[in-house]
């Protein structure tokens, strides 16, 4: 269940401090320590899971959980209206630096496109 070498699963047990700013039984959600816009948060869930890559069927309403906590989020943050980005990275190509899934909930800020 938990990675004992991965920095959110310690953020996750409270071994390493982090602004938490949600946590119900399968997720916590908290401030990303590097923002790159005035609402940056990462949605994780509290089982760990390497990335949408390693996820399985039975993780189905496990993913729609995140999207339904980042949905009240983003309306917590105020940021549910002028719009927001929600993104999930996996392996090297895609930027992946913490391997425990996670959706990153950004917003506050006219986003720049294109992605990629
Ligand atoms: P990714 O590149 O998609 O794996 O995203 C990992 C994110 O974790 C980056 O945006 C980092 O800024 C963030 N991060 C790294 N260490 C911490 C930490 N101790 N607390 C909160 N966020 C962190
Ligand atoms: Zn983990």
């Amino acid at each position: 269940m938990i990675d004992t070498n991965c920095l959110f699963c310690k953020i996750i047990s409270g071994d390493i401090p982090g602004t938490i700013v949600y946590r119900d039984e399968q997720t916590t959600a908290f401030r990303d320590i590097n923002p790159v816009a005035p609402t940056h948060i990462l949605i994780v869930p509290n089982r760990h899971i390497e990335s949408v890559a390693t996820l399985e069927e039975a993780d189905e309403a496990l993913m729609g959980h995140l999207f339904t906590v980042a949905r009240g989020l983003a309306e917590n943050e105020g940021i549910n209206k002028r719009g927001y980005r929600l993104i999930t990275n996996h392996g090297a190509d895609g930027g992946q630096t913490v391997f425990h899934l996670h959706l990153h909930l950004i917003g506050g800020q006219r986003m720049k496109h294109p992605m990629g």
